[in-house]
């Protein structure tokens, strides 16, 4: 993913000098007590109208204007844990961030301290156990040459000075993808400050909902001040570009796709449009002209990435790159911009990418778009491990990302609508699910996990036990679940006679979901243990091929009762007005039906009540 160095990174900066709206008095209060926080601080507060304020509220992406009411540049995890209590305190909200490669999605950010990791990058590598411990500002720049050093590669993406931190809690797609999978799912703990201001160890034995939630879950959760990584003994490598002009670009990516589809899962690749800027630091091959592009690593030998190669060869590239490189040429291999630069862009997982998705694409991808590019997914990050996070895996079959430059207004809007035109011309190919570091726009969070595995209702539940106040701000936040009050579910006549105790255990389970009309909903997963009540509105169940049941409607309780009104093990649910829902889902019902007999009787009690309806 990249936009290319167009600007003068001093254009964007100048574009968002501070024009911060007069103060009240409370805010004055305020404005004092910071300045006290920030005597206690190794680190600094900095406020609007300090001479650091426009440095310290700026993001790496120049084009989004950040305001928020104060930046603590943290030097220590005292210094979080202070921020976060004086948050408390003081009824304010917590964005943590290190570099603002991902801000364009951020909320607005009044009322909020912007946390700035960026001081603290130290990486430590213990060869031994195959671990990185990383602390939270530091960017994939700081860690590859140093665990290269020791003889092992890391899973970062296709940028050096991206944080290794935001990068690894949306998910963290790199070279290495399709053969290490995500680098969420390499993570073996993590150091966080929750919204009370504890400071927590995550991994498989401590916290283990939260280490789950984290990894995958992005910035909802807490401050993270460190992020421990497993490291891999560095293979052969084998990795380049080749180039061809922009005229072949049809013919060139369905090259790649087809090619793509033969090769192991050593290889992870993509297929690009690159309008190159023209600006002096470019080569001056490339200086302002345009290509369709493959990039490509291999996992291997240089004769097996020889081999593997050839049918690309045989497309006779105008420039070809490929060899044998280290670890350390795979951050620019991509040619994403070294610094700072205002860009606006947007991306889509797809399931498929037939002709016409190519088609489309060669329609869609020039300027004012700098880039469009498709990544290969598949491999290592399509396989399931109860190790993983909540990213667990990607099922779709490649992702795209669109960028251009937005150094001004009224290219701010072409870009936005040339990506927009993008988006909507891929749409018929786009999945259900999105992709959380490449979403540079706000996207709903239950668009960001596969429905089907109920990660996004768990991670409101963790988000609701740790910080229901919703303390942290984050680019695509975790709504906290709201607490589900008993006398909801006694209302539900099936439940109304189980003992208090049942209740109480059943409500600290559910937790809520809310359906648009129109949504459909897989009532029951393959291992059958969700129940949904109806809390308001009507539903059909679609049977296809069977008997219509009867509709929802509130009261009503679907799920298991699905299956038997249906006969198969999944049945759909299709909303007719807004619904409310209390949902107890897979791993939630697991662990109370057994202790709770009562509760057991009821659910049997519910499918025969529904089936002689
Ligand atoms: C040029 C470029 C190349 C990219 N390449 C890739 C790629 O190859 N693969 C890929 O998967 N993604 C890629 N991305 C997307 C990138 O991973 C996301 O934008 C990611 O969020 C960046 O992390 P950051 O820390 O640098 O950004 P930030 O904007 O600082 O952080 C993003 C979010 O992460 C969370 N966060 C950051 N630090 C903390 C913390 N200490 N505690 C809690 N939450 C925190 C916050 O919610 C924050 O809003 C790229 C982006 C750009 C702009």
């Amino acid at each position: 993913m990249d936009s290319a160095d167009y600007f003068d990174p001093a254009d964007g900066a100048d574009m968002l000098a501070d024009r911060q709206p007069a103060r009240t008095g409370i805010e004055d209060v305020r404005r004092g007590a910071l300045r006290d926080l920030s005597g206690s601080l190794t680190g600094q507060v900095v406020l609007s109208g300090d001479p650091e304020w426009d440095e310290a509220r700026q993001a790496w992406n120049l084009a989004v204007d950040q305001r928020p009411f104060a930046v603590a540049l943290v030097e220590s995890v005292e210094d979080v844990v202070k921020v976060v209590e004086f948050a408390r305190a003081e009824d304010l909200r917590i964005a943590p961030q290190a570099t603002g490669h991902g801000a364009s999605a951020l909320a607005v950010l009044d009322h909020t301290i912007l946390v700035k990791t960026s001081r603290l990058r130290g990486v430590e590598i213990d060869a031994g156990a195959r671990r990185a411990r990383i602390e939270a500002g530091a960017l994939w720049e700081d860690v590859v040459g140093p665990a290269a050093e020791q003889g092992f590669v890391v899973l970062h993406g296709s940028s050096p000075d991206v944080g290794v931190v935001g990068y690894t809690l949306g998910g963290g797609m790199g070279w290495l993808a399709r053969s290490r999978g995500l680098a969420a799912n390499s993570v073996t703990a993590i150091d966080l400050v929750t919204a009370e201001g504890r400071f927590l160890r995550l991994d498989n034995e401590n916290e283990p909902d939260l280490f789950w939630a984290v990894r995958g879950g992005g910035g909802s959760f807490g401050v993270v001040t460190a992020i421990e990584l497993e490291l891999y003994p560095t293979p052969e490598l084998y990795a380049g570009a080749m180039l061809w002009p922009v005229e072949r670009v049809g013919e060139v990516l369905r090259c790649w796709r087809d090619w793509a589809k033969t090769v192991p899962d050593e290889v992870t690749s993509l297929g690009r449009i690159l309008h190159f800027p023209p600006f002096p630091d470019v080569p001056e091959a490339m200086r302002g002209k345009s290509f369709v592009i493959v990039e490509a690593v291999l996992v291997g030998s240089e004769s097996e990435g020889a081999a593997l190669v050839t049918p690309l060869r045989e497309l006779a590239p105008i420039m070809d790159t490929f060899a044998a490189v280290t670890p350390a040429a795979l951050q620019h291999l991509h040619m994403d911009p070294p610094h700072p630069v205002p860009g606006i862009g947007d991306g889509l997982f797809l399931e498929r990418l037939p002709d016409e998705a190519i088609d489309t694409i060669v329609r869609a991808g020039g300027p004012p778009l700098v880039s469009l590019e498709i990544r290969q997914l598949g491999g290592a990050m399509a396989v399931s491990s109860e190790h993983h996070g909540a990213v667990g895996t990607l099922d779709a079959g490649y992702v795209m990302f669109t960028v251009g430059p937005a150094p001004t207004p009224e290219l701010a809007a072409a870009v936005r609508a040339a990506v927009d035109r993008a988006k909507a011309g891929l749409a018929p190919w786009e999945s259900e699910r999105t992709y959380f570091n490449f979403s540079e726009q706000p996207v709903g969070g239950a668009r960001l996990y596969p429905r089907k595995t109920y990660t996004y209702q768990r991670l409101r539940k963790i988000r609701a036990a740790h910080d229901p106040g919703e303390m942290f701000v984050s680019n695509h936040p975790i709504p906290a679940a709201l607490v589900i009050e008993v006398a909801r579910i006694a209302n539900t006549p099936i439940f109304a006679d189980l003992p208090a105790a049942e209740l109480d255990a059943l409500a600290a389970t559910m937790g809520e979901v809310e359906l648009d009309a129109g949504t459909e909903v897989v009532a029951l997963d393959d291992s059958g243990s969700t129940v949904y009540l109806i809390e308001e509105g009507e539903a059909d169940v679609i049977n296809p091929g069977g008997p219509t049941p009867p509709p929802l409607g509130p009261g009503d309780t679907f799920g298991e009762i699905a299956l038997l009104l249906t006969g198969e093990r999944t049945a759909t649910v299709m909303a007719r007005t807004p619904m409310k829902l209390l949902a107890l889902s897979g791993p939630d019902f697991e662990r109370i039906r057994g202790q709770i007999p009562a509760l057991e009787g009821s659910l049997r009690r519910l499918g025969l009540e529904r089936i002689s309806r």
